[in-house]
């Protein structure tokens, strides 16, 4: 598995330990020590998850929060708490705002770790390892493969991302802004065009096995897979 986690805290030991333990899970790691810092790093791309400390200089943990699921761009992206605050009444304020899960300080990195893959598996399929299957498409991210039929269909590296994310979340209409987000990592320097072309180019892959009309372009609003 291999996310890119955000993570939002200011003491310099726990944020290390956490680091080093993240590291060792296979994801990548971007620091923050404060609310204004993270919102810096949100902006220019999206993390899969963001582990966020209730106690911050400047904005609070909670406030950022409710920051984030207040703007459409942000609202899915999914957040663990991370507080020293153990009372009940603080949980329930955490969980309020929309936060996945809390985790109360101090934590064993190996149960942190485990949330996070929870939560991943969860609300970011496309950042796991897990096989995902839909019309007869077969796409393993351990293996890098994908198949359909027994037919091993050869993609670029960006075509592969794309169909997995597509892949792991059916059915729904993506925007080529929050494809370059997901997808890119960047939604402000990569011109939206650029997802047409890699489209294209995955569309062109799928011919070979005729699972090219599984991706839909849904005039005015973006792309979505469908096994219907
Ligand atoms: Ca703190």
């Amino acid at each position: 598995m291999s996310a890119t986690i955000l993570v939002v805290e200011d003491e310099p030991a726990i944020q290390s330990l956490i680091e080093v333990n993240l590291h060792r899970a296979g994801h990548s790691v971007i620091l923050a020590a404060d609310a204004e810092s993270a919102r810096r790093a949100v902006q220019q791309s999206l993390p899969d998850l963001v582990l966020l400390d209730w106690m911050l200089p400047g904005m609070s943990g909670i406030d950022f929060a409710r920051q984030l699921r207040g703007d459409a761009r942000t609202r899915r992206l999914p957040i663990i708490m991370l507080t020293a605050r153990a009372e009940e009444r603080d949980k329930i304020e955490g969980l309020d705002i929309g936060a996945d899960d809390y985790v109360t300080k101090p934590f064993s990195p190996r149960e942190l770790m485990a949330r996070i893959k929870a939560v991943l598996r969860r609300n970011a399929p496309q950042a796991t390892d897990d096989l995902v299957e839909l019309g007869g498409l077969s796409l393993d991210p351990a293996t890098h493969r994908v198949t359909a039929g027994g037919t091993e269909i050869n993609l670029g590296p960006t075509e592969f991302r794309l169909l997995h994310f597509l892949m792991a979340h059916p059915e729904r209409v993506h925007g080529r802004s929050q494809l370059l987000d997901q997808v890119w990592g960047d939604h402000v320097f990569v011109e939206e065009r650029t997802v047409d072309v890699h489209i294209r180019r995955l569309r062109a892959a799928l011919e070979t096995t005729g699972h090219d009309s599984l991706i839909q372009t849904v005039r005015g609003s973006g792309y979505r897979i469908s096994a219907q």
